[in-house]
């Protein structure tokens, strides 16, 4: 059996952030199974928020009230309010640690536009500040490898929960096949979101909700999954994405007719609208038989721009519009369409990272959640742009903090080994040997579809209602498929059909939520029910598992300095 005081699932921005914090007092293992440099934060472009005040005066106060309207009213306000505080030393201390970011004129941190922000927020290192952070991370804690290791391409199978405490997690090793148990006083998820169970999806192939699901089936409710973002501007068919900042540096959407039809949905903020907002104007009008060449294709068109700000701010999503289309911004429209981006939702937890495991804020001793697997909720129903690295980088140092608080006095508790293992083995030996006619790939790609039209921008309960069902369908043929590879040695098929399993699972949560949630708001919208209705669910929704099926709980939303209202831009 291996051992750390405290064991890390997820090597992204939150996981690695945690790490940092953790390492300084005790042995950490952090467990991935991407490289880390190859975790998602990696992809995300356009920037971190923080009132730096660099290029307009700005406070966090105006950074909280942004954040809350942008959610619609359901965020934690408690929870936003320190977040927002500690935004600009998060910054200060990246910068510290090596992480590039690009310039005013004078010199100082640069700062741009970005959706539903009243002020220029965004800190960003030209399109790549993802990059630039998660390799900034990754260099601190090689430096620190002494209380580090990182078990780089493990699988994380399960949580290790005995007497009301998590004791570990079962894991493979990738490379060789072998399941193993982590003994740990304190476990931490940094898991990331799950995306990929969409079809059209900007989100990394590990995008699975292994996390939430693994939360899930050790009895912990998961929170608020109804709410899915759709970015605006993924790549038409391909859902890659083409960061925000390409409309924050002055970029126009426009659709078949060559108009500019924000105007009629968000006339102050235009292109700049919270992205559910843009989402949903977009498949308006791609609904309405208005996309380019009739369509599901919305030009995005930042020729105006110029070649040199375009070279200068967004070199990135020049390359990917030319590499994946052959399209070049600089001379031509992008296509794009609206693309599943981010999960709101996630393992609930309190705002010092703690997993609760319910309504009442109970906590789960020794399991912390950071990062976009978590839902703490600091982003309601829908985040704003450059919101959530910086929740990944807050959270993820408030998760370590958190856990020494937790840990550092504490012995481990008793693991039985055999057990643990035995259930990994039998659960990996079940899909080894089934021998079924049904094909992996094509559940995927229904699972994926149905998700797009029936639980996506627009929902309904007809839609919805045929939606669980055939997720129910395909979790019966998934237990008839067969592996063409029988081998122990990287096999990537196996841990391809568990992610699979975990996504159905997951799928069937959000449909569930969203089926349940019988108002719109935020990411969420029912064409049944157009209005939010603040007085039926102003508060945030808990589904459970149990033997007779999900059920779902309602927990209140905290409130302090903001009153809902209206949500106009
Ligand atoms: C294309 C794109 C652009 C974005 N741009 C921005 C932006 O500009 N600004 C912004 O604020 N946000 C942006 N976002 C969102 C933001 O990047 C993410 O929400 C954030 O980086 C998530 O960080 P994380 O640490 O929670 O998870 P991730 O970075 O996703 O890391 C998840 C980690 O968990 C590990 N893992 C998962 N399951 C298992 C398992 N079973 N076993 C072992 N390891 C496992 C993975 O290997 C990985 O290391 C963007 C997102 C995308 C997809």
């Amino acid at each position: 059996m291996i051992q750390h005081d405290v064991v890390i699932v997820g090597a992204g921005l939150a996981g690695m952030r945690c790490a940092l914090e953790v390492c300084k007092d005790m042995d950490v293992g952090v467990l991935t199974k991407v490289y880390p440099s190859r975790s998602h934060s990696g992809a995300a472009q356009g920037g971190i928020a923080a009132s730096l005040g660099n290029v307009e005066s700005d406070s966090w106060e105006e950074h909280m009230y942004d954040t809350i309207k942008g959610g619609d009213f359901l965020n934690d306000q408690d929870a936003v309010e320190e977040y927002v505080k500690a935004a600009p030393n998060v910054i200060y201390e990246l910068e510290h640690m090596g992480c590039i970011f690009s310039r005013t004129a004078d010199g100082k941190i640069a700062q741009r536009s970005f959706g539903g922000h009243s002020k220029p927020r965004a800190c960003f290192s030209a399109d790549r500040t993802g990059h630039a952070i998660l390799h900034a991370l990754h260099e601190q804690l090689m430096k620190n490898s002494k209380s580090v290791k990182i078990y780089n391409e493990w699988y994380m199978h399960s949580l290790i929960v005995e007497d009301g405490r998590c004791n570990g997690v079962v894991v493979s090793n990738i490379q060789t096949g072998e399941v193993e148990v982590i003994q740990a006083k304190a476990v931490v998820f940094a898991t990331g979101g799950y995306g990929r169970v969409y079809n059209i999806t900007s989100n990394a192939f590990a995008g699975t909700a292994d996390g939430g699901m693994a939360a899930f089936e050790a009895g912990i409710p998961l929170e608020d999954t109804e709410f899915v973002q759709f970015h605006p501007s993924g790549l038409y068919r391909q859902g890659i994405l083409f960061s925000e900042a390409a409309r924050g540096e002055g970029g126009y959407l426009l659709n078949g007719k060559g108009e500019r039809f924000m105007e009629k949905y968000a006339p102050s903020r235009m292109e700049l609208a919270p992205r559910d907002i843009v989402a949903r104007a977009e498949q308006s009008e791609i609904n309405a038989g208005r996309g380019v060449d009739g369509k599901d294709i919305i030009h995005l068109d930042l020729r105006h721009l110029g070649k040199d700000r375009i070279m200068e701010r967004l070199p990135q999503i020049r390359q990917l519009g030319i590499d994946f289309i052959g399209v070049d911004c600089i001379t031509d429209c992008l296509p794009i369409q609206p693309t599943a981006h981010y999960s709101m939702g996630g393992i609930p937890t309190d705002k010092y990272s703690h997993v609760i495991l319910d309504e009442q804020g109970t906590r789960l001793n020794g399991f912390f959640a950071a990062g976009e697997c978590a839902c703490v909720s600091v982003h309601g129903g829908n985040r704003l742009g450059t919101n959530s690295l910086l929740d990944a980088v807050v959270f993820g140092e408030r998760a370590g903090k958190s856990v020494l608080d937790y840990a550092l006095n504490i012995d481990y508790a008793d693991v039985n080994e055999g057990q643990e293992k035995a259930r990994v083995l039998k659960k990996i030996e079940d899909v080894f040997q089934r021998d079924g006619s049904e094909c992996y790939e094509d559940i995927r790609n229904e699972m994926k579809k149905i998700m797009m039209s029936h639980c996506g921008v627009f929902r309904d309960e007809e839609k919805l209602k045929v939606c669980i069902d055939t997720l129910k369908d395909l979790q019966e043929r998934y237990k008839k498929g067969k592996v063409t590879d029988k081998g122990k040695l990287f096999n990537t098929e196996i841990y391809e059909i568990i992610e699979l399993g975990n996504m159905l699972s997951m799928a069937q949560v959000i449909a569930f939520a969203a089926l349940h949630r019988q108002e719109s708001r935020g990411g969420h919208f029912r064409t049944d029910f157009p209005k939010r209705d603040d007085e039926k669910f102003l508060h945030h929704s808990m589904v459970y598992g149990s033997p007779d099926g999900m059920i779902v709980k309602k927990k209140p939303v905290v409130i302090t300095k903001h009153q809902p209202a209206e949500r106009t831009y």
